[in-house]
């Protein structure tokens, strides 16, 4: 199958269901290889490449948990699990190939369309806002302590934010529990840059490198960059010593 550097493509609720609705048929989403109905809560993604990361269109299908699970022990024994335990025949199971191939080359819509934001809605109903509004409140926490590291000033709603998981006094002070946060990120932020200069030098990361990389996207699970890793490296090569 073919293999590429994954992408850090974010897995935003658009997207997804724009992901899932790619292989709908009237309107309700089906496991690309059993065709079984999907639910907000009984879905998963299926890699083709195998590379979890790899978050590229032509690399993700819908799938049930068991068909994902299923593929995960190799082609044999998935194509006997798909004639043993959802009954296709050898024919059938050339024929749901060939549909998953066609499926993954189709393009997902852009995200933001009005159309994928219908959909959106009407696959997930109300859990939508709640995915969202837990999405900004992410971004809201981790750009603000970026800026109370970098010595900035959060804005209102990252400061409201970083209030809410105590590491902020209302005041805007940082607090104990703050200050062991920070540490931390500080930390894992420096370990994540001498990990991207080892690569940088075409060096391997040690594995505690590589396991912050592999944590924020940097790198896949088979040690290569992906693009958000290599622009990372980009950054780090363009600072002037
Ligand atoms: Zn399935």
């Amino acid at each position: 199958m073919v293999t590429r550097p994954g992408s850090s493509r974010k897995a935003s609720p658009y997207w997804l269901a724009a992901l899932f609705v790619r292989g709908a048929e009237a309107g309700a989403p089906v496991c690309a290889w059993c065709r079984r109905r999907l639910t907000p809560s009984w879905k998963t993604i299926d890699h083709l490449d195998n590379h979890p990361t790899n978050n590229e269109p032509w690399n993700v299908v819908p799938a049930c948990p068991s068909c994902n699970s299923a593929r995960a022990s190799g082609w044999e024994s998935f194509t006997a699990y798909l004639q043993a335990e959802r009954q296709q025949s050898p024919r059938e199971v050339e024929a749901t190939v060939r549909r998953v191939e066609a499926q993954r080359v189709r393009a997902l819509p852009a995200r933001d369309t009005p159309e994928v934001r219908a959909l959106a809605r009407a696959w997930y109903g109300e859990r939508l806002a709640e995915l969202a509004r837990a999405g900004t409140e992410r971004s809201r926490y981790s750009h603000g302590i970026s800026k109370v590291l970098a010595g900035v000033a959060p804005s209102a709603e990252e400061a409201r934010v970083l209030q809410l998981r105590g590491v902020l006094t209302p005041t805007g002070n940082v607090t104990a529990n703050g200050r062991i946060t920070l540490e931390q990120v500080q930390e894992q932020r420096e370990i994540r840059e001498a990990g991207l200069a080892r690569l940088a030098q075409g060096e391997p990361p040690t594995d505690v490198e590589f396991g912050a990389l592999l944590r924020a996207q940097l790198v896949d699970r088979a040690g290569r960059l992906t693009e958000r890793g290599a622009r990372a490296v980009d950054e780090l090569v363009a600072v002037p010593f």
